[in-house]
């Protein structure tokens, strides 16, 4: 059956719940009002016109919210809010649930339990426990601290299933995204998400447009093909952005998840228990993946890192896309055996960029703050190599910044001061905000510029060819960058 999307709604007076509630129908099988937000609660004029079925909630601060009454005028409010017709009312299990069970319907009663710290090694008992107390559903929320936590989630969900009893698990937190999308294919009764502009009422909510258009929660299903980006931190990866949205207007039968994992064995737990047909990989995981591959492709092998992972035939393959995202780019615009250039930085995307540039014919000078990490960069490849102190005089008619300066939310940062911008084309990797400082400062003196979101673009497109076989549809790609890019950059902008 396709899943229930409860979407949370939050809000401090009951006309402006009653608003949101409205909003909330156009995504939502049902919708949780948060009355423990409420400073004006007026039940009846909550429950009198409901757009959809609703869930009526007073958390407890000791379980994530904000009600701060005794609990008799908390059993009181519940009662009266069942008899005033929401369709279920939530109890936590540390609290009256006995004295609810007494007075309303078991059917309509939602048994719910949060971890805020943690998710533990296994919540079968305590599902267990729950069940027995005869609510007829259970809602087990936890923290995930680890990618691996989600499949405890996974776990306790089939567990529930054998017993037959309706469970809805999740696991909170960026980390926990996975259980919110994947949940229902697991047999979650329902998943939670955010009102559309709206305030999330837990750490990881997805706002409901989201899961219900981009990760097209609802279609998912045992056939669904799983991919994602193992990072970490992902907060602002554009990748599931991009990836959804040609899944979507491709109608394919996949969904691409942010992957954040503790370490590599966090996300090869989780790799093989959902299991992933392929990942895009970013910081800092491409140098141990690449370590961890079965085969690799040839530019994987020589930069020594990869950026996407295939399962072919049960074992990984690495690949590195990045190589010519950079490169598509710059052939458009220039003669790549030409250029003589500086490249910032001696991390993942330097390697990639060191290696595109020399094997193409460029001439390279790697110049880094750590002197001994770009001089073992500059060797692998035949480059050259200068201190930073001596970038101010180095003659050259590309200047590739591979360092994070500049991105967000350190928008005013630039890697050089504006008045050593003496060559010809600067192209930063860097792509969120699409105009960086250094960007604006070449543009403003003459230099030509290349943003990073070309070569973020290119490099998604490679990934897609790779796992699928055929070219997606850039326009699609395009148009969902341009989406999720932030608005936020340096001001004032001056490139034209
Ligand atoms: P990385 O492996 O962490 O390497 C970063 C490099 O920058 C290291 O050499 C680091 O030096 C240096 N660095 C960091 N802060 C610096 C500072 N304040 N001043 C001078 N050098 C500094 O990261 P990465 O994967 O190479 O990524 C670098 C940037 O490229 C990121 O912003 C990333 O988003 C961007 N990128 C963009 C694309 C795209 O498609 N547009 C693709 C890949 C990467 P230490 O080694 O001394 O720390």
């Amino acid at each position: 059956m396709p899943a229930r999307i409860c979407v949370a709604i939050r809000e401090t007076t009951t006309e402006g719940a009653v608003e949101a509630a409205r909003r909330a129908a156009a995504w939502a099988d049902l919708v949780e009002i948060r009355a423990d937000f409420i400073r004006d609660l007026d039940l009846r004029l909550l429950l009198s016109d409901k757009p959809c079925p609703v869930l009526l909630t007073l958390r407890s601060r000791s379980e994530g919210g904000e009600y701060q009454g005794t609990e008799l005028s908390r059993l009181e409010i519940l009662l009266e809010a069942a008899s005033l017709g929401a369709d279920w009312i939530d109890v936590e299990h540390s609290a009256f649930w006995k004295g609810l069970l007494e007075g309303v319907d078991r059917r309509r009663v939602v048994l719910s339990r949060h971890n805020l710290e943690e998710t533990p090694q296994s919540l079968n008992a305590l599902a267990d426990d729950m069940a027995a107390s005869g609510a007829s559903l259970l809602k087990i929320a936890t923290r995930a601290n680890r990618l691996s936590d989600n499949l405890v989630i996974a776990e306790v969900l089939r567990h529930a299933a054998r017993r037959r009893q309706d469970v809805c698990a999740l696991a909170m937190g960026r980390v926990g995204i996975p259980s919110r999308v994947l949940g229902p294919l697991w047999g979650s009764w329902m998943t939670f998400a955010s009102l559309p502009g709206g305030e999330p009422t837990a750490d990881g909510q997805l706002p409901a447009d989201q899961l219900v258009d981009l990760y097209r929660v609802r279609r998912i299903g045992p056939d669904t093909q799983i991919y994602g980006v193992l990072g970490r931190p992902l907060a602002h990866s554009l990748s599931p952005r991009l990836h959804n949205s040609v899944f979507a207007a491709q109608n394919r039968d996949a969904v691409y998840l942010p992957l954040e994992a503790s370490d590599i064995e966090d996300f090869l737990r989780f790799y093989e228990a959902v299991p992933l047909q392929g990942a895009s990989v970013t910081i800092p995981f491409k140098e141990e993946v690449h370590a961890r591959s079965a085969s690799l492709s040839v530019d994987a092998d020589r930069t020594g890192a990869v950026n996407t992972v295939l399962r072919r035939d049960g074992f990984w393959h690495g690949e590195n896309t990045d190589i010519e995202g950079f490169l598509r780019p710059l052939r458009r615009r220039a003669h790549v055996g030409k250029l003589r250039a500086v490249v910032l930085g001696a991390g993942g995307a330097a390697r990639a960029v060191v290696y595109a540039l020399t094997s193409n014919g460029a001439s390279v000078c790697v110049v880094a703050r750590n002197p001994a990490k770009g001089q073992h960069l500059a060797r692998e490849f035949a480059a050259e190599h200068a201190p930073w102190g001596q970038l101010k005089g180095l003659s050259w008619n590309l200047l590739v910044n591979a360092t994070p300066v500049g991105m967000h939310p350190d928008v005013e940062a630039s890697p050089v001061p504006a008045e050593w911008l003496t060559g010809e084309w600067v192209y930063d990797l860097v792509y969120n905000p699409r105009e960086t400082r250094l960007l604006q400062d070449a543009a403003r003196r003459g230099c030509r510029v290349i943003g990073g979101c070309e070569m973020f673009l290119a490099q998604a497109v490679k990934q897609q060819a790779l796992w699928f076989g055929a070219q997606p549809p850039e326009d699609v790609m395009q148009a969902a960058l341009e989406e999720g890019l932030l608005p936020t950059g340096p001001a004032p902008s001056r490139i034209r």
